[in-house]
């Protein structure tokens, strides 16, 4: 069943120069960019959207590094697309991150590692709606 994640491609990886390399992994396994766009957070912007890390201890930072540049952000679509991105991800932290995997490929260290992924449903239907209003999904699988 066809299923929708929100990914980011955080700061780090957009001021490298990768963002082409990661969208064409995502194509290459069949997830399809239903809604894309390149935005730069405001602060207040990357707290809303780390809201449940406000108590975590790297909260500020976090929260500084997405707000530091452009991101792009997207829904992929396609069957099993929240699991599969998150395969495709790997790891939070690189040093952890199977080989092949975009966090390995690309980040830099845990806090700025390459790119977002929704963890499950649920935080997939509220993350797309924190920046896509439904009229711009427009290329759904
Ligand atoms: P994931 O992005 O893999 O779902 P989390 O939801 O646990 O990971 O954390 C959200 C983001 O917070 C991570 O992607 C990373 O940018 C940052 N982060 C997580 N853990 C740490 C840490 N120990 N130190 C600094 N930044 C972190
Ligand atoms: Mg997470």
């Amino acid at each position: 069943m066809s299923e929708r994640t929100l990914s980011i491609i955080k700061p780090d990886a957009v001021a490298k120069g990768v963002i082409g390399q990661i969208i064409a992994d995502f194509e290459a396994n069949g997830l399809q960019i239903a809604a894309m766009k390149m935005i730069r957070m405001s602060k207040r912007v990357a707290q809303g959207f780390y809201a449940v890390h406000r108590e975590r201890p790297f909260f500020d930072s976090l929260t500084d590094f997405m707000s530091s540049g452009p991101a792009v952000v997207m829904v992929l679509s396609g069957d099993n697309a929240i699991a599969k991105n998150r395969e495709l991800m790997g790891a939070t932290n690189p040093a952890e991150a199977a080989e092949g995997t975009l966090r390995k490929r690309f980040a830099t260290d845990i806090e700025k590692n390459a790119v977002h992924g929704s963890d499950a449903p649920e935080t997939a239907r509220t993350e797309i709606a924190y920046f896509f209003p439904e009229l711009e999904i427009v290329n759904e699988k």
